[in-house]
This record gives structure tokens, sequence and C-alpha cells, in this order.
């Protein structure tokens, strides 16, 4: 945790924020911070800076902000994934809040598991949880949008091309095709399939909704891993 994240409902009249969470178990042991000494912190949907630990004990920090820096810019990317399994999409849903993602959708295809939609990790405190520990890590306050869209071919029919415009649509897909552009750093819909992959017909589909096949060569990296290297080598 490299800041200390807090929701403007946790302020205090006086403006002082007290935290009894995993937050303070973190200050305790892992900072081993003290009365009087500072840690990073920053409001969630607001500034950054840092936080005077007024008082520490066992149950609670009591925390004194002043905050005086924006949040780095998000990535114009929104990033549409086929919802991997529970322990992929953890990951996923850190490292892309951690790489600064703005949007995520996360989509049905036909080699999603149906009961992969039934997941305690898609309840929307479970989401936020692990988004906010991708943005205590890279140090940002801004949670990216997530949203769900359970049927392919609406999304790709009637969702996708508003999505799209303006935009640079990209379908990340293991092999044969052009290398996925570098350093790009321009508004763009990246699409990422599932763990056994899109089938010829859902390709097909996005190809017609106007996204370009890309690929990062021929091995086939894990969801998580696409991810992480296609946003890295995109911006
Ligand atoms: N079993 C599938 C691969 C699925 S990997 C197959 O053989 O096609 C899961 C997703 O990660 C893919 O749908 C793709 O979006 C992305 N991905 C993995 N490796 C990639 C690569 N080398 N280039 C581009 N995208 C890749």
């Amino acid at each position: 945790m490299n800041l200390l994240l807090f929701t403007p409902e946790e302020r205090r009249p006086d403006g002082t924020v007290a935290v009894g969470d995993r937050r303070l178990q973190h200050l305790r042991e892992v900072h081993g911070k003290k009365p009087g000494e500072r840690v990073r912190a920053g409001e969630l949907g607001g500034l950054m800076g840092d936080a005077e630990i007024v008082s520490l004990s066992e149950n609670e920090a009591l925390l004194r902000p002043s905050l005086h820096t924006s949040p780095p810019g998000k990535l114009p990317l929104i990033l549409v994934v086929a919802l991997p399994r529970p322990k992929m999409l953890r990951r996923v849903l850190r490292s892309a809040a951690e790489q600064g993602v703005a949007e995520i959708r996360l989509l049905h295809s036909y080699r999603v598991e149906k009961s992969y939609w039934q997941t305690p990790v898609l309840k929307e405190a479970t989401i936020r949880e692990y988004l906010l520990q991708g943005l205590q890590q890279s140090r940002d306050t801004i949670l990216p949008r997530v949203s769900c869209e359970r049927r392919f071919k609406p999304f790709v029919e009637d969702t996708l091309p508003g999505l799209t415009r303006g935009r640079r649509a990209l379908l990340a897909h293991p092999g044969d095709h052009p290398p996925c552009p570098r350093g790009i750093a321009a508004p763009t819909v990246l699409v990422i399939g599932p763990e056994g992959g899109f089938i010829p017909y859902e390709v097909e589909k996005l190809q017609q909704a106007g996204c370009e096949t890309v690929s990062l060569g021929p091995r086939i990296l894990r969801v998580e891993t696409a991810v992480t290297a296609l946003v890295a080598r995109l911006f």
C-alpha cells in the first residue's frame, strides 16, 4: 500500500479521518508508523498528499490529511475483457486499476463458463475492494468504471459501435496477425478474450464491428499477463 485511501464520508467534521481496518494493520505492521509521523494519503475521488498520524492504538489510527496533488491522469482506454474465472478476475481488476485503465467492461462470450457470472467477486463491494488495492498500489484516487455485458451479440452490435466512435478499436488475438502497435497513447478500446479464446464467430463479429486484430506473437499469454503486456505496449 503506497497510498492510504479514505472516502469523503470517513472525514470527521474537523477534517481528521479515523481508520480501523486493514489500513490500520498496514500502518502498524508493514510501515511500523508512530504517532507524529506522516503517511502518504489520498481521498477517494479527490486529491492526494500526506497525513499526519495524530494517534495510533490497536483499534484505530487518527489521521490529519493535508492534500494538494491531483492523481495521475487515466489512460484513455476502455478495456473489454471476456469474464475470466474469479481468481484471474481479481488479478485483472487489480492490475487494470493499478495501470490506470479508465473503464472496464466484463463481457460474456462462448468460452466463458456461465458459473463465472455467479462469483461473489462480481459483487459491487468486492470489485471495489480489488480496484482500491490497485489504486493504493500505484497511487491514484479515481476508481475505474466497471460494468458487466452479459450478452455478447447485443454488446458487439449495439454497444460497441458507440464505444469505438472516435477511438481506435483493437482485438488482441494470439497468432499470425499484425503486431500490436506500440506507444499509440490515443483513445482506444481493447478487447481481450476469455481463457479459452474467442471462437471464430466472435472474432468475425468483433472485426465486423471495426476491431483491428492484433497480436503479441505466437505465445499464448494468460489473460492477466496479456492485459498488462498489451496496456504497457499501447501506452
Ligand atoms: N486458448 C486461446 C488463448 C486465450 S488467451 C487461443 O489459443 O487462442 C486469452 C486472451 O489473452 C486471448 O483471447 C487474447 O485476447 C489475449 N492474448 C493471449 N496471448 C496473446 C498474444 N500472444 N497476442 C495477443 N493477445 C493475446
